[in-house]
């Protein structure tokens, strides 16, 4: 199988499920030079004694991050920390990942609920990209490869079929997450937007669905294991061009349907 060979990776949300198996994934590769950004929001808690345990048992390539993506000031917080690290290669990969599920229907949901979904799902992959940014443009620069692929500079958000308009309506009534596809499908509208404006420094930009999986999201009914989902994301991630550039793909390497 392809391996992900970029050598800076940063991941939101890496203190469990899908971002957690990421982050080990990653450092089981053999990757010279290879340093993950684990970030999650609460470092020192309960939540994030797996990522620690990880983090021991590879104290060269991961470092933890505090990073709240829907607190604006956490985010500049965790970008000064990243960028004393990073070399003068810069960022390769970022992949927005963290991301909460929230149901209701139109007429259930509070303001509150909508804006708590959109902070998370939308403003913070949206606020984190732009803080970055500079990042992955010096690593773009800093490539001698011509072309986009995520070993050089790359966007990856990890979206849902939830956020497709063209699928989610038919199974809406069987699962009304109302918040979630909303969000989810402005993160689609996002990557596609900033696939444009981000070509012309060669930064790949993608959207990708991880098919469901059994986490604290997906839960236990869920046909895929996580293991199963991010070896195939990651298999994806690494074969992605300019040719996928501005597109939605599963973890199977599927296109879907935005
Ligand atoms: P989990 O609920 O298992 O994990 C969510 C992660 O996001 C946790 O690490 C959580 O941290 C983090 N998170 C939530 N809010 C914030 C925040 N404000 N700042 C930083 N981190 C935050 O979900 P999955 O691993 O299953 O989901 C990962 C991504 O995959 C999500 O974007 C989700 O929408 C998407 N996805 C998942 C599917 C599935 O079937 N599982 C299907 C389709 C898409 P904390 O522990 O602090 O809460």
């Amino acid at each position: 199988m392809a391996a992900v060979k970029a050598c800076s990776v940063l991941i939101t949300g890496a203190n469990r499920g899908l971002g957690l198996e990421m982050v080990k994934q990653l450092s089981e590769v053999n990757c010279p030079k290879r340093q993950i950004f684990a970030c999650c929001r609460d470092p020192d808690g309960p939540k994030s004694e797996k990522l620690r345990e990880l983090a021991e048992k590879h104290p060269s390539i991961i470092t933890i991050v505090c990073l709240d993506v829907a607190d604006p000031c956490s985010i500049k917080e965790s970008a000064k920390k990243v960028s004393s690290l990073l070399g003068k290669n810069g960022l390769n990969l970022l992949v927005n990942n963290a991301g909460v599920l929230a149901h209701g229907t139109l007429q259930s949901t509070t303001d509150q609920e909508m804006r708590d979904a959109f902070n998370t799902n939308l403003m913070g992959p949206f606020t984190v990209t732009k803080e970055f940014l500079p990042y992955l443009r010096t690593a773009a620069k800093a490539s001698d490869t011509s072309g986009m692929s995520c070993d050089k500079a790359a966007v990856i958000n990890i979206s849902s079929q939830g956020g497709s308009m063209s699928t989610m309506p038919a199974l809406y009534l069987q699962f009304p997450l109302f918040p979630y596809c909303v969000s989810k499908a402005g993160l689609n509208m996002l990557t596609l937007l900033a696939a444009q404006e981000l070509k012309a420094d060669e930064i790949l930009c993608m959207a990708l669905h991880p098919g469901w999986v059994k986490t604290d999201m997906g839960g236990e009914n869920a046909p895929l294991t996580p293991r199963d989902s991010v070896a195939g994301l990651l298999h994806v991630v690494s074969k992605l061009t300019e040719k996928e550039h501005g597109g939605f793909m599963d973890h199977t390497g599927k296109t879907m349907p935005w």
